[in-house]
């Protein structure tokens, strides 16, 4: 049965490196559709962030008519910080929550995957998929992983483009590697503060809504960091 992926992020603002990313690792493990997924409080990030209605409408603007892609805003409506295994509970009660999603995390964070809350259990709870830059990130990934788990058995996967890993108590966790664009959000928050233009990095319609809520952006990006 055709699974079902999940994109975290703080998506401040969602930009086509996003976009590509869920595309291509939809392809890789053939998945019928990704849900992007804002985060309503990052544990990670220290710094002034985009309300999330703000950022989830333009997350909705991105993904209108792209073919797989969605948004979930589940995470609005749980306790904070959003822990990812607060989502992953969460996630099993919804509509299509009967199978385990494929829960997608960049290389870095799954290089800090200890210090994630109750980090041993994600696997039961969905498939982790770890995706990294296209031809990077095999040999990290392989001595991470025997590092969190030791005894797992890795196996080829389907086109060499992905990894399938299974763990001593059975759960599964994939490495994907897919084409990255060379775009952040935080290139696009100062193009966006020196009123350049975001055209060919966000979908317009991510544009137009930066720039009816310019004081929000200002408010929220011009602060200095980490205060
Ligand atoms: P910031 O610059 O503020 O760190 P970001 O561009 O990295 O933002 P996030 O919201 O932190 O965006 O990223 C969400 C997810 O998308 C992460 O897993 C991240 O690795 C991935 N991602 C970010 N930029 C790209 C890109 N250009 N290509 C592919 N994946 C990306
Ligand atoms: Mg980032």
């Amino acid at each position: 049965m055709p699974g079902i992926g999940i994109l975290g992020g703080t998506f401040d603002p969602v930009h086509n490196g996003h976009i590509r990313h869920a595309l291509e690792a939809a392809d890789v493990l053939g998945l019928e559709r990704v849900f992007l997924m804002p985060c309503a409080v990052p544990p990670h990030k220290a710094r002034f962030i985009m309300p999330f209605g703000l950022r989830a409408a333009m997350l909705h603007a991105a993904v209108q008519g792209v073919a797989g892609l969605d948004v979930t805003e589940i995470e609005s409506g749980l306790p904070v910080p959003s822990y990812t295994w607060h989502t992953l509970q969460a996630w099993r009660e919804l509509p299509y929550g009967g199978e385990p999603p494929y829960f997608m995390m960049g290389m870095e964070s799954f290089l800090m995957l200890e210090s994630w809350f109750r980090w041993q259990e994600l696997p039961r709870l969905s498939r982790l998929v770890v995706v990294s830059r296209e031809g990077e990130g095999l040999q990290a990934f392989g001595a991470k992983l025997a590092e969190l788990w030791p005894g797992s058995r890795r196996a080829a996967h389907v086109g060499g483009r992905s990894e399938r890993a299974v763990l001593p108590d059975g759960g599964e966790l994939f490495f994907v590697s897919v084409p990255r664009l060379d775009i952040s959000s935080t290139d696009v928050r100062s193009r966006f503060l020196a009123g350049k233009p975001l055209a060919g990095l966000v979908h317009p319609g991510v544009e137009s809504l930066l720039e009816a809520n310019r004081g929000t952006a200002e408010a929220c990006w011009g602060r200095a960091s980490g205060a």
